[in-house]
Parts: C-alpha cells; structure tokens; sequence
C-alpha cells in the first residue's frame, strides 16, 4: 500500500508532538523539579541565616514570625523550626509549639531523620535547611517547608505543549508549502531562475548560452526583446514630428500640443480621458481656452496671446485650475515647454490631475485639525483657526459632566452619542464669530467675539438640553470656566489655567467658574515639590530633627521622636506641607522606607560610636504601615542594622483609614512581639477613636497637642481630658502630651498623671548635634526651662 504524502505529514506531526510531550514527562518535568528545589533551598539557607542570627541574639520571637509569616503565602502550607531534639520550636500554628515533630508530622519526622534531598508526596514539596548559629560548625535548629508545586509544575507543563503544538504547525505548514511547490514544478522553476541568474553575473554569458540554451532561452528572450524596444525608442526619437505621439503613449500626464496662436494642433489620450472629451479630431483646431476656466479666460488671453508672456511660465510647474468639457473646474498642475521645426514654434503643456492629491490634502487637514469623533476643531485646529481670529477674544471651556457615569451604565456608544450631540448643539449656538473645539475626552472650548450676556444666554440654552440617542434622553450636564483671551500666545496658559479652575468644581453641576490664579499657583508648587521631593529622596537630601520626650515626674529624656525635615534651595518646607502632597502623589512608601533605613542606621551610628542612646520614634501612616511589605521592610532594617528593637519606635498616624481590624491588630502584636513600640498619634483628632482604642492592642496613646490645648481652655475639655487620661490607666495604656507649651499646661497634665511630656515648653526639635550634647549629659538631658 502507498501511503499518501498528506497522512504521511500529518502522521509525522502527530508523532513529533507526542515525542516532545513524552519528553517532557520523562525528562523536563524532573529538571523542573530539580530547579524548583534548589531554588527553594537557597531562599530556605538563606532564611537559616537570618534565622541563626535572630538566635544567637535569643530573639525567639523573630523566629516564631518567620514561621507565620512564611506559611502566610498561599502556596506553603507549613513551616517549622525544630531544635536538635526534634521538638518543633515554631510553627505556624502556634498550638504545635514546643511539641515532638514526630507527634505532629511522621513524614516530616522521617524525612528530617533519613535525611534525603527532598520529598515529593501529593505534589507537596518538603525541604528542610540546617541553621548554623555562628560559631557553632554544628546545626542547633532545622528548618523545615512544605510547598505545594502543583500550579508551577502545571504552568510550566502547559508552556511545554505550547511549545509543541506550536513547533508542530511549524512544521506542518513548512512540509505543506514545500509539497505544494514540489507538485507544481515551483521549485524547479525558481532552481533554474537562479542558476541562471549567478551564471549570467559570472560573465561568459555568450558561452553559457549555447551550452544551456533551455535554461538561458526566457533570459535571452527578454533581453532580445527590451534590445528590439530601444531600437523602436531611437527610431521614434529621430522622428520629431512623431514626438507628440510618443510622449502620448508614454505619459499617463495629459499632453496638449499649440500654435503660437494657441491652436490645439494635438493631444493625446490622457488628455481626452481628464477633460471629458471623445476624440481627438473634436479638439484639434480649437482654441486652448476651452480648458481654461470662464473667469480666467480674459485675462489668460491678455496675458499670454496677446502680450506674449508666455516666456515668462515656461518650464515652470504651476498649479492652476482647468475646466472639463461639463464645464467642471479642478485643480491641476502644469508645466509648458516650447520646441521649433523648420516651420513654426510649437507649445506643449503636461498636465497633472490635482484633485486627489487636495481631496488627500484636505483630508490630512482634516484628521490633522479635527476632532474624529464631533468633527469639531481639535486644540491644533482652534490654533490654525485662531491664527486669523479678532483678538481679545472671549473663551468658554466646558467640561461636560457624568461622561464615565454614561459610559459605565449605558455603554460607549451611547457616551459617544452624549458628545456627538453636545457638540452639534454646540454648533448651533449663535455667538459672533464662534470657533469650537474639543480639547480633550470630555472638554470642551468655545471662542467668539460676543459679549458676556449673549455668552451666558446661549450657553443657558444649552445647560439641562435634552439629547436622544438612541430613543434614549439625556440632559446635558456641565460646569464651564469663562476667560478673555489676550492673543494667541496666551491660548495654551489660558486653557491649561481654565483647566485647572475647572477642577475646583469639583462634584458641583452647572455651575460657572472663573481662573483662579491661587488655586493654580498652588498645583504648580505641589508639582514642583513632588518632582524635587522624589530627587531629594533618591540623593539622600532629606534630614532629621529629633524632638525628646520627658518622663512626667523626673523631667528626664526618655525617648525622642525623629521628625524629618527638607530644604529645597534655602526654603525650609515643612513636613505639614510636602507629607499630604506625597501622600497623594502616591510617594509615601518611598518616605516611609527612607525614614525607616535613615533612623536605623542612625541608631546603628551611635551604638557603634558608643554615645548614649535613648528610643527613637518615626511617624509612619497607618494605611502603609500594616501592609505585609512595609513591616517585612522594617523587621529588614533592623536585621540588616542589627538594632536592639527596644531602640526603635512607631508613631501611627490616620488611624481612620483602616479597613481591617483584625490584620491590623496582628500585625501589630507582630511589632509589639518583638519589642518594638507602636503609639497612636494625633489622639483626639477624630482620626483615632474610642473603637480604635477597644479593637487594638495599643499599649501608647500620643494625646494631640490641639487637644491639650482646648482641653485646657474649658472646664468640660477638661472633664473631658480627665476622661481620656483615666481611661488609657484602667486599660494600662502609656500616655504622651503633645505641644505642651506652657507651665499651666505641664503642671495639668503632670496632675493628670500622664507618662510622658513632650513639648516646645520643654524642648523643641533639636538637630543632631544639640540632640546628642543633650542625651550626653544627664544634667542637661533633664529639663530646667520652667518659665512659660
Ligand atoms: P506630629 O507627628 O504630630 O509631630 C509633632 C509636630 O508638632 C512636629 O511638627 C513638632 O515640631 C510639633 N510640635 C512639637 N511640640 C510642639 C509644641 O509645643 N507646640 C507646637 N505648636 N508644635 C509642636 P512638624 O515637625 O512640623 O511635623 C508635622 C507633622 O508632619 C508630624 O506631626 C507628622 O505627622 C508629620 N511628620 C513629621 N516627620 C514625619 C516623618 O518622618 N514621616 C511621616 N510620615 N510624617 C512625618
Ligand atoms: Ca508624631
Ligand atoms: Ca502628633
């Protein structure tokens, strides 16, 4: 039996792609595993040696966080630290703490005793790594991980079938392409094409052709034949009076031949063809001004018939415009040459049809000036348009509202709609000499020479306008920024400024702003901040100043929090300033970690240089603060710094802005566990509230400085302070005052039996120099500024 060339194709894929499945299975599935492994068991070595020394400073907690945090990841499903005698020290469930291993987990026990490589059950992988505590050459602790590989395993299967079936078509399609051409003789063709192609460049060519006539004889064919035409071209050219007919057949350009007089003595098909005439003969011994348009035939005869101007064009190309025998007119382009016989002058004119290239033209100009979805002018088009416009003119920017409302419920099309009939009703509007664009997705402008009144009266007519849109109504919803425009240099502020006003609006309808040049002032400079503030952060530029903070009875420095300080060009910007603008650039992770790295090092600096230390506290937001990364990046920190964590505190702040109690309360035992302090800031700012205080372990309230003050002025803020006060005592929360700033102040909160003190009365921030004379000496380190 023969088998046919297209199953034997389609056998051979089908068996290549089982081949490269099979060798995935045998093969590239156990390398899979083996790179999954090993890269497990670095990052698990790696963790044995944070692990090793977290356990060489007796810090247990660290390690028991290890555990929780590890396993927290989805694809882990336990992991253990498990001393020499098989007890598990950590878990991730905290109640198999201090259990035997083997009572817990058999397999775990087993593989930790048979010591293999790793284990593989279930697709549940299980690895273990020796902590070497430094010193010691032998392990004190293991740590053990069990991970499901399954999703990677399968990822990277599927991309291996991919890779397959794809290596497959290939496959497929080249064998079909090459018996496709096999069957038609292509490849012989395209054989025979090319070798005569390299033999003709070796030279030989009168050789080679007697010896392969057949392969050479198309070759030789054409090459005879293009001889023979440049024959035929000489012949034609040596002939004068023939020339009009050759350059005829030629040219797809229209040739008219003239008299001295303008006598058409000849022309070609073209010509006929552009003009709209049937025939040669219909033409021949008219004169050349039925091509010429009715208003310009007068003048083109004074000109060039009787005057003799014509020198004046010759060999010149001109864009003019014709006429067609239905008395059409259109745009060409022509150039006239003269030639002489022994018997008169003659004139040709080349004629080139124009009207596709404007129609191309004009419809660059369009897309380029207009708006594709409204038509209206795009900002480039109301520029161009402006160019020739009657300054001052009076400019209205409009911002149509609920486009995205649109869009979300009903669809684009019909938000779509919404702006293709606003912009037609805008059309319609009458003001003297109106010019409309849209600016961009929603805005739009419209300038005119009219006056105020005939402004807003128009544009009542369009506020609350019913559109329909496909049998549906909308009304027209907007708010607009009404500005004079000085001229055309100004056009770009302006609009931006209206831009920006418009943006004061914000959630009000129909209403009318005016350029706020306050409001536009101050994007600049959050602008400009945010841009130098990210420069400053990148180049260290930012600094600290450290404010103490006093125990209540024995004035003495007990802790200080670390207050971070700018200065751009000599200008001191105060955190009050630039925090909220990084907080809405979206920069404060990046503040938080610079803080974070900076006070660490710092505390590292003074353990190292052996000057006394007192507890630092950074001001971090509690919307960063309890995302998993942020608090990786401090217990980071402070490893990588080896700190003592009592050295290190946290002040939190917008405490309103947590969404999740219950995480946040364990990422805060997370901190408290391991002996680094977190106080609330801002107490009774509204921020952070009683629910706040019941919900979370807080051990630290920072009472604020506003609240001290107000407190103070009345008897009820009093009562009220009182409260605070011996509430934060029954639940054995610490208390700080804020901003006392005088001794009325003092003495109260002394008497309210708060902690600790921290105020201008007793010290403003200092730089580091002050601050570290004033930890140096005990003496000073307690405070004596009595006096209000
Ligand atoms: P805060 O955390 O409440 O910091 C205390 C602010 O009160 C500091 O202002 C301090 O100089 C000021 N202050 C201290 N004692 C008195 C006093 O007796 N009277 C008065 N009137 N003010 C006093 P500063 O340094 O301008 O900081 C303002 C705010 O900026 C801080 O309020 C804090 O929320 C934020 N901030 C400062 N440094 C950082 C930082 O490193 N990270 C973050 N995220 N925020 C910071
Ligand atoms: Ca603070
Ligand atoms: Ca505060």
């Amino acid at each position: 039996m023969k088998i046919k060339p297209w199953a034997f194709i389609l056998i051979g894929s089908a068996i290549s792609f089982a081949l490269i499945v099979l060798f995935f299975l045998t093969v590239v599935e156990k390398v899979a595993i083996k790179n999954i492994v090993e890269k497990e068991q670095a990052l698990l070595e790696h963790q044995a040696e944070l692990i090793a020394s977290n356990l060489s400073h007796g810090d247990i907690e660290q390690v028991k966080n290890w555990a929780t945090l590890t396993a927290e990841f989805d694809d882990y499903k336990s992991a253990y630290v498990v001393s020499n005698d098989r007890t598990i020290v950590a878990s991730n469930t905290i109640a198999e703490e201090n259990k035997p291993l083997l009572e817990i987990d058999s397999i775990a026990f087993n593989f930790l005793n048979t010591d293999p490589n790793y284990l593989l059950a279930n697709n549940l992988l299980l690895i273990s790594a020796p902590v070497l505590e430094k010193g010691n050459k032998k392990s004190s602790h293991f740590l053990i991980i069990q991970k499901y590989i399954y999703p990677e395993l399968h990822n990277f299967s599927l991309q291996v079938q991919y890779t397959a079936l794809i290596s497959t078509i290939i496959f497929l399609v080249f064998s079909i392409t090459y018996f496709v051409m096999m069957r038609t003789g292509y490849i012989q063709r395209i054989k025979l094409f090319c070798s005569a192609i390299t033999r003709f460049n070796d030279g030989n060519t009168e050789a080679r052709v007697k010896e392969e006539k057949d392969i050479f004889y198309t070759l030789a064919c054409t090459l005879n034949d293009s001889f023979a035409f440049n024959e035929h071209l000489n012949e034609l050219l040596h002939e004068k009076d023939n020339l009009a007919n050759l350059i005829s057949d030629l040219t797809p350009d229209a040739v008219i031949e003239t008299n001295e007089q303008g006598t058409i003595t000849n022309i070609n098909q073209s010509c006929l063809a552009l003009f709209g005439y049937d025939s040669k003969d219909e033409l021949k011994g008219r004169n050349i001004a039925i091509f010429i348009p009715i208003k310009y035939q007068k003048s083109h005869h004074e000109a060039f018939v009787k005057s003799q101007k014509l020198e004046s064009v010759l060999k010149k190309i001109r864009n003019v415009e014709a006429m067609r025998r239905d008395g059409s007119v259109f745009p060409v382009e022509i150039i006239i040459s003269r030639y002489e016989t022994a018997k008169e002058k003659h004139f040709l004119a080349f004629i080139r049809d124009r009207s596709k290239a404007y129609a191309d033209k004009k419809a660059i100009e369009q897309l380029a000036y207009h708006d594709q979805l409204t038509g209206l002018l795009n900002p480039n088009g109301i520029k161009q348009q402006l160019k020739n416009a009657h300054f001052p003119m009076q400019m209205t920017v409009i911002e149509l509202l609920y486009l995205r409302d649109i869009n979300d419920i009903h669809g684009h099309h019909i938000g779509d709609g919404y702006l293709q009939s606003f912009s037609a009703a805008c059309k319609e509007i009458e003001l003297e000499n109106a010019l409309i664009a849209r600016l961009g997705t929603s805005k739009f402008l419209i300038c005119h020479n009219s006056g105020g009144k005939e402004e807003i009266k128009q544009m009542r007519s369009l506020i609350n306008k019913e559109l329909i849109i496909e049998n549906m109504v909308l009304k027209t919803k907007f708010n607009r920024c009404v500005s004079t425009l000085a001229s055309l240099e100004h056009f770009d502020s302006i609009v931006e400024q209206c831009e920006l006003s418009l943006r004061s609006a914000d959630g009000e309808v129909n209403k009318v702003v005016n350029i706020n040049p306050e409001f536009h002032k101050n994007m600049k400079r959050e602008t400009t901040l945010k841009r130098e503030l990210i420069s400053a952060l990148e180049n260290d530029g930012l600094y600290f100043q450290y404010q103490p903070k006093f125990d209540a009875n024995s004035l003495k420095v007990k802790s200080a929090e670390a207050l971070i300080r700018w200065t751009l060009n000599s200008e001191f910007i105060s955190p009050g300033e630039f925090i909220p603008i990084a907080e809405k650039k979206g920069l404060m992770p990046i503040v938080d970690r610079y803080v974070i790295h900076h006070i660490c090092k710092q505390i590292r600096e003074w353990i190292n240089l052996g000057k006394p230390i007192v507890p630092i506290s950074i001001n971090l937001s509690a919307r960063h603060l309890f995302e998993p990364t942020t608090i990786a990046y401090i217990f980071e920190k402070v490893g990588e710094f080896d700190i003592p964590h009592n050295y290190l505190e946290i002040e939190v702040t917008e405490y309103g802005l947590i969404k999740d109690y219950k995480k946040t309360a364990i990422n805060m035992m997370r901190l408290e566990q391991a002996g680094i302090e977190v106080a609330i800031d801002d107490y009774g700012t509204g921020n952070a509230n009683l629910e706040t205080v019941l919900s979370l372990p807080i051990k630290h309230l920072k009472i604020d400085q506003s609240f001290i003050k107000l407190g103070m002025k009345t008897e009820k803020g009093k009562v009220v302070l009182e409260n605070i006060f011996s509430l934060a005592k029954s639940l054995k929360v610490k208390t700080t005052a804020e901003g006392v700033e005088n001794q009325e102040q003092l003495d109260y909160v002394k008497e309210a039996k708060c902690d600790d003190i921290q105020g201008y009365l007793l010290s403003k921030p200092l730089l580091i120099k002050d601050f570290e004379e004033l930890i140096k000496d005990p003496a000073k380190s307690t405070a004596t500024i009595l006096a209000p």
